[in-house]
């Protein structure tokens, strides 16, 4: 059983939490893609974690967890991640951590290319989490980069960093005037936070093959949600890789692949990080309210989230690009405090409604639609069967199916490995 855990937003919908749940069935868990620009929270019984690179199925002993090629890893942050786990008392061991030798480094100079660019762009910035990411993923694309599997030849890594840097300075020394970048200080780098994981190194292509063969069951986890995938969402307020579905068995390592299944998280209202179009965004006392009630601060960053209400034509929109076969509505008990739900149903585009997600500037100037649905005031965060929810609550996840039209399996009623209800 091949099976993607995707984010039908902007991210943050929770996929953490769901992989964390769900992984109990699966024997790997591979991240496919991104870097330590993620944020996944798991609440379960060893404790709180955020997780910006490692898998999430990291907290299960049983499980094994892959760092895929389409990862871009900034070494010095998973050390510290790791120490921080086994600090926590997690065991993490070369036998159920692997990372691909094909997965790319993202080196300091990224994370200050980064913060050059951002600072340069000011009242104009993406919003970046100022982690590399863009920089890293243009490098790879440019075929300029370290890869980890480039740790486990030392004798030639020296000679592939100098090479690097001799372009890589024309751009923050010669561009932005800032002091060069010297290969010792990045083979120091490399040294100290990459040469820990030389064998947690490997070919995970051929694992994961091998582990398709004999049966196993692999779980995919995306980082983001499908409105941040490079191509298909709110370019260019996206990230730099692609989070859909589609892309997992790639970015994972096994092209040949097909998925069995994708799994779409989905919330029961809207978040969004940074800047760029959110069009069912609520602002003042309306908004600040949804955005208590949701703890929405970013769990990679501490920032405020933009929140708005269930968002019918985005959610609509990242259900298809994500293929979605079921979906996992999160954050339910999080509207529990509301008279009145707000949802948009519609965008108006130039005085024109449509329900079909727009892109470009026509995204930019849609404006919502909202309507009201009667809330259900009444805490639910303990419910554990469906006939136990309030009739407004089933009543407001039916209509989230019927206008999504994909089965919504499961409903997140809070942070913790169990506050769930399995809906079929
Ligand atoms: P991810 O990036 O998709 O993994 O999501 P994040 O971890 O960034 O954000 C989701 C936040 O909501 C985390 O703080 C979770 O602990 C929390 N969370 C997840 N599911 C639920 C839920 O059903 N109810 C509530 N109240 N919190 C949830
Ligand atoms: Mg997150």
């Amino acid at each position: 059983m091949l099976t993607a855990i995707v984010g039908i937003n902007w991210g943050d919908e929770g996929k953490g939490r769901m992989v964390d749940l769900l992984s109990e069935n699966y024997d790997i868990v591979v991240r496919y893609q991104g870097g330590n620009n993620a944020g996944h929270t798991v609440v379960n019984d060893k404790g709180k974690f955020i997780l910006n690179l490692l898998p999430s199925g990291i907290l299960r002993d049983k499980t094994v967890n892959v760092m895929g090629a389409g990862m871009v890893i900034d070494v010095e942050h998973l050390f510290g991640e790791v120490k921080k786990l086994r600090d926590a008392g997690i065991e993490i061991t070369p036998d159920h951590l692997k990372i691909s030798d094909r997965a790319t480094i993202c080196m300091p100079y990224h994370k200050l290319l980064d913060i050059l660019e951002e600072d340069r762009l000011a009242g104009k910035k993406f919003g970046s989490t100022r982690r590399g990411i863009a920089p890293v993923y243009s490098d790879k694309f440019m075929k300029k980069t370290i890869r980890m599997g480039d740790l486990l030849h030392p004798e030639t890594l020296a000679t592939k960093v100098a090479d690097i840097l001799e372009w890589k300075n024309l751009l923050v020394h010669n561009g932005y005037g800032h002091e060069a970048i010297k290969a010792e200080d990045m083979i120091k780098w490399l040294e100290s936070f990459g040469m820990p994981f030389k064998d947690y190194i490997c070919n995970t292509s051929k694992f994961l093959n091998d582990s398709v063969e004999a049966g196993k069951a692999i779980m995919f986890e995306a980082q983001l949600g499908a409105l941040r995938d490079i191509d298909f969402g709110i370019y260019p307020y996206t990230s730099s890789s692609n989070t859909i579905a589609a892309y997992a068995p790639i970015g994972a390592g096994i092209p040949s692949r097909k998925l069995d299944q994708s799994i779409g998280i989905i919330k029961a209202y809207s978040s969004c990080v940074g800047e760029g179009p959110f069009t069912c965004e609520l602002f003042g006392e309306e908004g600040n309210a949804l955005r208590e009630a949701g703890g929405e601060y970013g769990a990679a960053t501490g920032r405020p989230r933009r929140v708005g209400g269930f968002d019918v034509v985005a959610s609509k929109y990242g259900v298809e690009v994500q293929g979605s076969d079921s979906l996992a509505l999160t954050k339910m008990d999080v509207l529990s405090y509301l008279d009145k739900i707000p949802v948009c149903v519609a965008y108006n585009v130039n005085g024109v409604e449509t329900k079909e997600f727009p892109m470009g500037d026509a995204l930019t100037i849609a404006k919502p639609v909202y309507e009201y649905f009667d809330g259900w005031k009444c805490d639910i965060s303990g419910c554990k069967k469906k006939e136990e929810l309030p009739k407004n609550a089933i009543d407001y996840i039916n209509y989230i199916e019927k206008t999504m039209k994909c089965p919504i399996k499961y409903v997140s009623v809070g942070a913790e490995r169990d506050q769930y209800i399995e809906m079929y």
